[in-house]
Parts: structure tokens; C-alpha cells; sequence
């Protein structure tokens, strides 16, 4: 058997790699992970149960008895023991308190443990932070996807006035900000770009315009491999 290809798609929130990420899986009809819909689920847990997520155990246990799971179609739902929690864990309660509880070392060590055994046997596209440099070290394509903070901040702002929620420009730039920070700060795993990886900055191109050049640089090298 080939060895599985890995894509390792990185950067801050709000920078399309989610949607990027997705659609490529779908072309080249390769696994999709969406590693910070795992963070998510954790937190929205913790949040469910009225948990202390000051407590950094507590978590990494609760982590090892949640199963969290990705199901397939059009829009990728996630299930957090077997709850469908899609559009739960999108939301800014979970949204504002995800970078505090990734950012524990022990609940990142289980959760990249997760992350490796599923992409272990599959070709696989994985999307997050730390997806280049720790979770798929070896992928053998890492792209890293920047924009603007304005830019970034009306892709979200759009995002959510479709979920119904209604939020100004400046909290919105707020929370991305802020997010980013904590992301780019933290000590284990930290948001930045492999040293291997190709950065797209995404504020003047559309989904289709970052996808076309992801795929014209994997498929320029590897018109047989897929
Ligand atoms: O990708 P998304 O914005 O949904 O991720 C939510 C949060 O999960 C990030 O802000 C970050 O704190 C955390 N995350 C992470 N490592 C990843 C993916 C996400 O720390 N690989």
C-alpha cells in the first residue's frame, strides 16, 4: 500500500481553513479533521458539566471519557458522545473560553494523541495550530493560511449573523484577537507556520481562487500519487 498523504492546513481563526480544508477533502476525497472542532467539544463539555476550567486535571480527565467524533455529507457534523454538537460548540461562550482550556500541555498531549491515531492509515487533510509542527510533523504538504484581522473578522461577523447571532465589528475583532494571542502565546504547540510550510495570505482571494492554488501545488508535483 502507498504511504497516506497528509495535508496540514494551518493558521489563526477566521482565516477560511475550515471551509478550505473541507472542500479540498471532498476533490480529493481524503479524510477531513477538523482539529479545533475537538478542542471545542472538550470545552463545550466542561462548560455543560459547570466545570472548573481552571482545573487543568480535571479536563484531561474528562477528555479521556469523552469520545468525539465526525461524521460525513455536506456540512461535517461533530458528535460529542454522541450528541450532535455542530452548531453548539460554534458558539461565543465556547468561542471565548476554547484557548484557555487548549492551552493546558496534558489536555493538548492526549488530544495530538487522538489526532496522530487518526491520521495514521488515511490520506488525510487535518486543519488547527499545531498541525504542521506537531501533530503531522511528516506531512508531506503544509500550508499555512493568513488574512488580515479585518478581513478575518467579517468572514466570522458573516458566519455568525447566519447562526442568528449579532455581534459589532470591534467584539468580534475583540475575540479573534484575543484568541490569537492566548493561540500564539501559549508554550506547547503554539500557532505559527512550520518552517516547511507554504504561507497563503487568503484577504483578496475567494474560497475557490485558495483552493485552486493548494491543489495546482499538490497535484503540480503529484500527478500520480492521487
Ligand atoms: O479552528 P478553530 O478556530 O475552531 O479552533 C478553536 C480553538 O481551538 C483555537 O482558537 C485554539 O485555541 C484551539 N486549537 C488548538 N489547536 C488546534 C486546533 C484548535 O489549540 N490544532
Amino acid at each position: 500500500m502507498k504511504k497516506p498523504i497528509q495535508i496540514a492546513i494551518d493558521g489563526p481563526a477566521g482565516a477560511g481553513k475550515s471551509s478550505v480544508a473541507k472542500k479540498l477533502a471532498d476533490k480529493l476525497g481524503f479524510i477531513y479533521v477538523d482539529t479545533g472542532a475537538m478542542y471545542r467539544a472538550l470545552t463545550y463539555k466542561a462548560l455543560k458539566n459547570g466545570m472548573n476550567l481552571s482545573n487543568e486535571r480535571s479536563l484531561v480527565e474528562l477528555a479521556k471519557i469523552t469520545e468525539i467524533t465526525f461524521g460525513c455529507g455536506k456540512v461535517q457534523k461533530v458528535f460529542c458522545d454522541g450528541e450532535d454538537v455542530t452548531e453548539l460548540i460554534r458558539s461565543p461562550q465556547v468561542s471565548q473560553k476554547v484557548s484557555l482550556v487548549a492551552a493546558y500541555p496534558e489536555v493538548r498531549k492526549y488530544m495530538v494523541k487522538m489526532q496522530q491515531s487518526l491520521g495514521q492509515n488515511h490520506n488525510i487533510i487535518m486543519d488547527g495550530r499545531d498541525i504542521g509542527t506537531v501533530v503531522l510533523p511528516h506531512a508531506q504538504y503544509k500550508f499555512f493560511l493568513t488574512a488580515s484581522l479585518e478581513e478575518r473578522a467579517k468572514r466570522r461577523k458573516l458566519e455568525l449573523e447566519k447562526k442568528g447571532y449579532r455581534f459589532t465589528n470591534d467584539d468580534i475583532i475583540e475575540e479573534i484577537a484575543e484568541r490569537d494571542k492566548l493561540d500564539s502565546q501559549r508554550e506547547v504547540g503554539p500557532l505559527k507556520p512550520a518552517e516547511d510550510a507554504i504561507v497563503i495570505d487568503t484577504s483578496n482571494l475567494t474560497l475557490n481562487e485558495v483552493i485552486n492554488k493548494i491543489l495546482a501545488i499538490i497535484l503540480g508535483e503529484n500527478n500520480d500519487a492521487l
